[in-house]
Order: C-alpha cells, then structure tokens, then sequence
C-alpha cells in the first residue's frame, strides 16, 4: 500500500498537530483535507438521492450509546457532567436519537454526527482510532439488513469512482492508489470466522482479504436485533483489507421486552433508557435498520493514510492532547 504522509510520521510515530506541521507536509495535509471535503459531500448527496433526510448532530444528552456489550469497546472514561441539574454525557453515537427520529419523524434519516469517546491511549497506535470522530449514521424505517448493506455499497463504488475522477491531482500528491473492488461485497458469518480464525478474529481477518467483506451474527447491544428462537444476531460489519472495521449496522430491536431483557442482561442500566423504553411499550418505536460509516476511517483508506489523525484537520489521537 502507498502510504501517504510519512514526513509528518517520522518523528513520534504520530501525527503532528497541524502548527508543527514544515511546508511539504502542509501541503499533504491540504490534500487529504481536500479529500475528505469531497467524500463527506458525496456521501452526503448519495444520502440525499436516495431520500434520507439530514438531520443536525446531537452533541450532549442525558442518552447516548451504552457500547456495551460490544467487544470492539475500549472506552477508558465516559464524560458525564451536569448542566442545568441534569446529568448529560457527550454522544458516544446517536443510536437511540436515531431510533426516536426514525419511528417519530421521518422513515430515512442520517446525520454527520461527531462522537466523543475516549478510548484507552494505548489504542493511539492502532492507526484507527480517534477520540473525536464523525460517523455518516443513518436509519430507514421499515428496513432490512441486506437492504442497508446494498445502499452503503453503492455508495462506496460510486464514492471510490468520483473521487478517483474528481481529485486526480490531490491523490497523486499523496501517492495514494484508490481501493479496488467488486460488489456485492462477500457475506461471512461470525460464526465461520472463529472457526477459522479462533477469537481473535477481528485482528486477523484484516491480513487475510483484498477486498471488503461484510460480517454478521455480532453479538452486542440491546438495540441490535436477536432471532429468540436462533439466537442469531442480524446484524453487521464491514472490515476493510488491512484497516479492519468500517461500518457498523444492524436491523433493530423496537419491542419493549426485547430491550429490556437484553439490557438487564447485560447490566446497562435501564433507568438510563426509560424515555426509549416508554416509548416502545407504546408502540411508538418502528422496526427499522441502519448503519454507522465511521467518516475519518472512510477518508484514511481512500487517501491511503498510515494514522487515521492524518485525515484530521485537528488530530485527536488517543492518549494526545494537542493544543489545537
Ligand atoms: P460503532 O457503532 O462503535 O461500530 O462505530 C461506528 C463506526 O464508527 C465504526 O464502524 C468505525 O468506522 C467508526 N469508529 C468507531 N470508533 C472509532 C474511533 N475511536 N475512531 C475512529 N472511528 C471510529
Ligand atoms: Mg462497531
């Protein structure tokens, strides 16, 4: 793989926060900035053609994201503060807004939504994860995961082809060769992976494909749907040759007793859900399904980044804090 950005990479083994930044590598940071100004607004008006309506981010809530259980987890803190005498936590993703906006507003969604999560400063060196981030999360009533999982590879063949024409200049500058793949994408359960693989699964499925590969059956949180007869998870993954996790999605659980007998499972407090959880004894929660692209990974691996902080403007690399 032609790596982009090595001048900026030598010193830490980090990416430098842009104020450090020689000329040359101001220059590669313009165009891997250029870049991903381009793929958010592809992604953006593929959304928007497909009749998704956007919606503005939510940045504090008393709700967000448990992330448990989910195995990829690896928050070191959750931020919780008051204001106003209420307890709100930054989002660590708009899953149950998404699912509020989906039964209550409109049938398609999605939001370029920033999330906060601070993960393990160990996980700096990972090249994949950030501690402010952006996902492209979206939801359509009514939806199945196969339907979910057609839309987001439009949209990757269709982004990998505009921008291979569109910003021809900026891709050279950075030595980058644009991904190459066919769709539909292979389908492989979790269940085959760690047969062969064992657990380890997620480290090791990255070294051994060339192109894209959707998993499923992820055991993880309340919201994911769970057959009560099979006990097989419909839900989703997409791992990316090398980088690993791109996307995330699932169809969803809406029915009260589902929810809450998984979240009493899985000790995630249910008092912290009551307004979901009310709702759905209502009836008010829709089946729908959705996924979230993480935007910055999507951006480093068509740019050809090493670090995933190099996409950033401001990187927010696990464990450092930069001024800017
Ligand atoms: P999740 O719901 O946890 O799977 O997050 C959705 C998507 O966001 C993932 O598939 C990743 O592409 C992206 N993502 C999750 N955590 C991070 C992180 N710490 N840094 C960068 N991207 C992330
Ligand atoms: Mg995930």
């Amino acid at each position: 793989m032609g790596y982009a950005m090595k001048t900026e990479l030598v010193e830490t083994g980090l990416p430098k926060p842009v104020h450090r930044l020689s000329e040359e590598e101001l220059a590669e940071k313009r165009a891997m900035t250029e870049i991903g100004a381009e793929v958010v607004a592809y992604m953006e008006s593929y959304m928007r053609r497909k009749g998704f309506v956007q919606l503005m981010p939510v940045l504090l809530s008393p709700i967000t994201d448990p992330l448990w259980p989910d195995p990829a987890a690896g928050i070191y803190k959750r931020l919780e503060f008051e204001i106003y005498g209420k307890t709100v936590r930054t989002m660590h993703s708009m899953i149950v807004h998404k699912l509020v906006a989906v039964s209550l507003l409109h049938k398609k969604i999605f939001i370029v939504s920033p999330n906060i999560r601070l993960e393990k400063p160990e996980r700096s060196k990972t090249g994949r994860h950030l501690f402010e981030f952006s996902q492209l999360d979206f939801e359509a009533r009514g939806a199945t995961s196969k339907q979910i999982r057609k839309l987001i590879e439009g949209m990757l063949a269709g982004l990998v082809k505009h921008i291979g024409s569109s910003k021809k200049a900026e891709l050279s500058s950075l030595h980058a060769s644009l991904p190459k793949f066919s769709t539909p994408f292979k389908v492989l359960s979790r269940e085959e992976l760690e047969a062969r693989y064992g657990t380890d699964w997620e480290e090791e499925l990255p070294k051994h494909i060339d192109e894209p590969v959707w998993i499923t059956d992820l055991p993880r949180e309340f919201y994911d749907f769970e057959d009560p007869v099979t006990h097989k998870w419909d839900n989703f993954d997409l791992y990316l040759p090398k980088r690993g996790e791109l996307v995330t999605g699932a169809k969803r659980e809406y029915e009260h007793s589902k929810m809450l007998a998984k979240m009493r499972k899985a000790g995630v407090k249910e008092e912290l859900y009551a307004t979901l959880l009310d709702l759905a004894k209502d009836g008010k929660i829709k089946q729908s399904a959705g996924a979230g692209i993480g935007v910055e990974r999507l951006i480093a691996w068509i740019t050809s980044a090493r670090h995933i902080g190099e996409v950033q403007p401001f990187p927010k690399i696990p464990g450092a804090v930069y001024e800017l």
